[in-house]
């Protein structure tokens, strides 16, 4: 199938349109229509190849909301018409432990990434993936959810990575009424750990660079903001929480924020992918205090995310764009000027000739 997508062509070129084309259907895949699609951090790492593991032409895009156009003959749960959902992963081995718990990031043979990977699995592995900065996609009916009721297709696509990223956490580590959260960092991932947390009944705290955010941290449901630069208030913060949640997208210092952990308590890195400034054990030791990290969830996690969000109400903030703005986006996500999600309408992206 022809589509159209906007594509870096190398990590120093903007993103300009690409024509390319999407697999046949196989008999478990459904093809859709791309409706929106959000712009995470991570979009902006990978055009430029910031992990080292880019494959041009690349079409970003790991947020995405769409209308099926077309199903397989062995799809059982979707049909024309339906609104779907698909997030980081396009597949998995579908065999291993994890993927058999469901935990389908953790597969023991790399799950297949929505963009900048090749097909392992379930067709030609020579077949690059391509992401949702795009008018059509195809995915097996494996990694595809389902829109609930009543979620506003036009705001719901940061939910697929910005709230997968940090429900998945929250879950993890048994967050829920008067658990004490802190949140480092107030962008994409960040404001939706802020809803969700409070959504489950945590006491919130944001952690910013500056006083800035601070009115949006408290209308997001935050019960206070720090500035972490502010070295009396980190002082009297110290052991005060029970999970951080560190969404800081470059390399940066965690020496402030581990002493703000209790005895037992959490710092879980789901921002940076790389080196960090170097830790220092001391209060991990004297405070028995963990560092973990957290990719994304499973697809049964993100589903019931999805649901979660549905049923009470907790959508992103979302800054709406055309395809045609996205160097300008990533130019404003660089500087941390979004509040608190770009997403693009894929209306904006005319169709391919001959489609
Ligand atoms: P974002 O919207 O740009 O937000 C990042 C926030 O971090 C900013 O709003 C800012 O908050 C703070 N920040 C930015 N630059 C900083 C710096 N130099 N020093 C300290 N703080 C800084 O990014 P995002 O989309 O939330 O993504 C965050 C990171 O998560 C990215 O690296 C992305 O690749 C990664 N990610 C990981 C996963 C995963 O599976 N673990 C999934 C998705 C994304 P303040 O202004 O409040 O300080
Ligand atoms: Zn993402």
């Amino acid at each position: 199938m022809k589509t159209v997508g906007y594509a870096a062509r190398s990590e120093t070129t903007p993103l300009r349109p690409y024509d390319f084309e999407r697999r046949e259907l196989l008999p478990n895949d459904v093809a859709m229509e791309v409706l929106y699609c959000g712009v995470c951090h991570s979009d902006l790492h990978q055009a430029r190849d910031d992990w080292g593991w880019s494959h041009y032409p690349l079409v970003p895009g790991h947020e995405i909301i769409g209308r099926v156009t077309a199903v397989g003959n062995e799809v059982k749960h979707y049909a024309v018409g339906d609104h779907v959902a698909v997030g980081c992963l396009v597949d998995s081995c579908q065999s291993c432990d994890q993927c058999r718990k469901g935990l389908e990031q953790l597969c023991r043979k790399m799950p297949v990434q929505t963009y900048s990977d090749t097909e392992r699995f379930s067709c030609d592995p020579s077949t690059p993936t391509q992401g949702g900065y795009s008018k059509h996609l195809v995915v097996r009916e494996e990694f595809v959810l389902r829109v609930p009721e009543g979620l506003d297709l036009s705001k719901a696509a940061p939910l697929l990575c910005a709230g997968i990223t940090t429900y998945s956490p929250l879950r993890t580590w048994n967050v829920g009424p008067g658990s004490r959260v802190a949140v480092v960092g107030l962008g994409g991932l960040g404001h939706m750990a802020v809803k969700l947390a409070t959504a489950m009944g945590a006491d919130v705290t944001v952690l910013s660079r500056t006083r800035d955010k601070e009115v949006d941290a408290l209308a997001l449901g935050a019960d206070r903001l720090l500035v972490s630069s502010d070295t009396e208030a980190m002082a009297e913060a110290a052991s005060s929480f029970d999970l951080i949640i560190d969404t800081v997208p470059v390399k940066h210092d965690l020496n402030p924020y581990i002493p703000l952990l209790d005895v037992d308590a959490t710092l879980v890195i789901v921002g940076q992918i790389g080196p960090l400034t170097e830790p220092s054990t001391v209060p991990l030791l004297l405070g028995r205090r963990r560092i973990a990290g957290s990719p994304i969830g499973g697809m049964a996690e993100t589903q019931e995310m999805l649901n979660f969000c549905a049923k009470v109400g907790v959508l992103p903030d979302v800054e709406m764009i055309r395809i045609q703005d996205i160097n300008a986006a990533f130019e404003r996500l660089e500087k941390a000027d979004v509040r608190y999600r770009f997403v693009i309408d894929m209306a904006s992206l005319p169709l391919p000739d001959a489609a």
